[in-house]
């Protein structure tokens, strides 16, 4: 029997076995076809991509142009600031030598300092990390180190980190090889206590291990859509060597920690009772790689993370600013709402006050101002979008009920 004249000229499939035949100058092409041709596409393009790498260029910052950049979102934590420009700064530097040494191998190796940062939570560390990934042209990413989970137990493989960096910059591999990836609770992966348990600690030690390969600098296999690897996936290979880790945490109770190591140094020696009382008052700034050990960081993992910095508690003062100045800081874009509305919002300084009064009266901390403006403000949003209202102020009178009203009045800690 003749074949059917109308076929595709690709894989030479005839009408009636396909669904659709797209017509061309001098043949056909089914829908089979197509498709098949997509994938070749895509594929052949990552494959290009990952030669050229070239959608991230580097441009550096010096170090106190990124403290500048930070100052404009974050308030105070200067000494975490200025840790962090140095180090993404050297980390410009180091990915730059790379290329530079290329052709020349002799030369001095600078090796990556990966940081860690403790603070109170709500003192602004991820804030900082945020902002710094706002200015930066390599590969961010921000992961929960509560995820993870030993190989062989439910949870994620220490290697999705990496997934997650290679997702933000669409699998381009040499790119997630420059990349900063910050890890936050990283307080949460702690050995249970001080001596090294006999029991499993399934989410704690085991996970420690497993980032250490991920920190030290070697080729890692990563699965490409993270969760746990299996035998039958493909997995891509990331080398972490130039990969900068920024670790987070609260460290909750570690201030205990720090007391008795500088009490300890301090017997014997004359440090005057006036000494004592600053000292004791923010002992986080005294922090250092053994009270993390002691908190149940591993050495290993200790040794991997040289820089150790600290972010100082927020204070009224601190909380005010927050309120006012940061590039986005709530006041402005509560304004900015009201503006879309047609409606000019002013506020009073004396709300504003009373606005951190509460949130360090109810220990809600920076977190808790956005709660407490949208508490008194809730209603007014509510009514004057359909009101012919230009014009709204808040004062302290209508602050104050509204604040009583709302459910925040419940929240108070004893
Ligand atoms: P954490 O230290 O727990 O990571 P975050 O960075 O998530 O805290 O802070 C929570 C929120 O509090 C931020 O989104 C920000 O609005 C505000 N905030 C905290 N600290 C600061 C700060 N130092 N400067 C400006 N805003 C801050």
């Amino acid at each position: 029997m003749a074949k059917n004249p109308l076929h595709c000229s690709f894989c030479g499939r005839s009408r009636d076995e396909v669904k659709i035949l797209i017509a061309g100058q001098e043949g056909h092409i089914c829908e089979n076809c197509v498709e098949h041709a997509r994938e070749i596409i895509d594929q052949e393009l990552v494959v290009r991509d990952d030669k050229t790498a070239s959608s991230f260029k580097l441009t550096v910052k010096k170090p106190v142009e990124i403290k500048k950049f930070l100052d404009e979102y974050v308030i105070g934590q200067d000494d975490a600031k200025k840790v962090l420009a140095v180090a993404v700064y050297n980390h410009y530097k180091r990915l730059q030598q790379k290329t530079i040494d290329s052709n020349n191998s002799n030369d001095v190796e600078i090796e990556k300092s990966n940081i860690i940062m403790v603070g109170e939570t709500g003192t602004g560390k991820t804030l900082l990390a945020k902002s710094i990934a706002r200015m930066l042209n390599v590969p961010f990413t921000i992961v929960d180190a509560t995820v993870f989970t030993e190989a062989g137990y439910v949870g994620e493989d220490v290697e999705s980190i990496l997934t997650r960096l290679l997702q933000v910059c669409n699998y381009d591999v040499s790119a997630a090889e420059r990349g900063i990836v910050y890890i936050d609770e990283i307080d949460k992966i702690a050995r249970k206590g001080d001596n090294p348990s006999i029991t499993r600690d399934v989410s704690g030690e085991g996970v420690q291990q497993g980032m250490l390969k991920l920190l030290e600098g070697t080729d890692v296999l990563v699965p490409p859509q993270g969760g746990r690897k299996h035998p039958e996936q493909k997995l891509i290979k990331i080398n972490t060597q130039n990969i900068l880790f920024i670790c987070g945490g609260a460290f909750d109770g570690i201030d205990k920690i720090i007391a008795r190591r500088v009490q300890t140094n301090t017997i014997g020696f004359n440090v005057d009772k006036e000494q004592q009382e600053v000292m004791k008052k923010n002992l986080l700034r005294y922090v250092n790689a053994r009270d993390l050990k002691a908190f149940g960081l591993i050495p290993e993992l200790l040794g991997r993370l040289p820089v150790v910095t600290q972010l100082d508690p927020l204070d009224a003062l601190t909380l005010r600013a927050i309120l006012t100045e940061p590039r986005n800081a709530l006041v402005k874009q509560y304004k900015k709402l009201f503006e879309l509305e047609g409606i000019q919002l002013s506020i009073d300084e004396e709300v504003l006050d009373f606005m951190v009064v509460k949130a360090m009266e109810y220990k809600l901390g920076a977190r808790g101002l956005r709660s407490i403006c949208e508490g008194i403000l809730t209603d007014a949003m509510f009514e004057l979008p359909s009101s012919r209202q230009t014009q709204f102020t808040l004062d302290m009178e209508y602050a104050k009920r509204k604040f009583d009203k709302s459910k925040l009045s419940l929240l108070k800690v004893a």
